[in-house]
């Protein structure tokens, strides 16, 4: 597996959406359509034999990964997303930002009790939004196989807030 074809696709942008910010963009990786295909091929050899009930996709760039993934495990997708955008009954959770806090939502019925969920986004910074979305497959008593990411920026340690579950990225950055 062509790890090094799916991090020279990744594009570097200095300073966005804000000064320090060093953000990754994924765009130019989904133009290179072998290396998307890559990338969801090393999920796809990841997680094919962990017996996933359902794959939960984190708004807005985790539903790009885990749409395919899904797909080719032929296991269910659902979908996390901020507050006010699913239209059925939801379950949320509040989690800290910088400045502030934010939540995401879940629609009640997308998880089953014992259900077997793997937590999916194109990146890890700080952890605290696949934490928050851990927290709401929780609350509907699913299990948490584990997280599966694109890119992890390893050095804000984010993988320590998901603790104890398995944590699993393509590219430590
Ligand atoms: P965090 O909650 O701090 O782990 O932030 C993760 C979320 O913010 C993910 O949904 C990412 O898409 C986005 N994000 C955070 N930092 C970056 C970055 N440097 N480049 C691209 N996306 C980012």
């Amino acid at each position: 597996m062509d790890r090094d074809r799916i991090k020279n696709a990744i594009r570097d942008i200095p300073d966005f959406p804000k000064p320090g910010i060093q953000f990754k963009d994924i765009t130019t990786l989904l133009l290179d359509s072998e290396a998307f295909s890559e990338s969801i091929e090393i999920f796809h050899d990841s997680f094919k034999d962990s017996n996933l009930d359902v794959i939960v996709g984190i708004e807005s760039r985790g539903f790009i990964f885990a749409a395919p993934l899904a797909l080719k495990l032929g296991c269910p997708l659902a979908i996390a997303r901020k507050p006010g955008k699913l239209p059925a009954d939801t379950v949320s959770v509040e989690y800290e930002l910088e400045y502030g806090t934010d939540s995401i939502e879940i629609h009640t019925d997308a998880i089953r009790k014992n259900d077997r969920v793997l937590i999916m986004d194109d990146l890890i910074a700080t952890g605290g939004t696949a934490r928050a979305v851990g927290e709401l497959v929780t609350k509907c008593h699913g299990d948490i196989v584990g997280f599966a990411f694109l890119i992890n920026l390893a050095e804000l340690n984010g993988v320590h807030q998901l603790k104890p579950f398995p944590v699993f990225s393509i590219l430590d950055c």
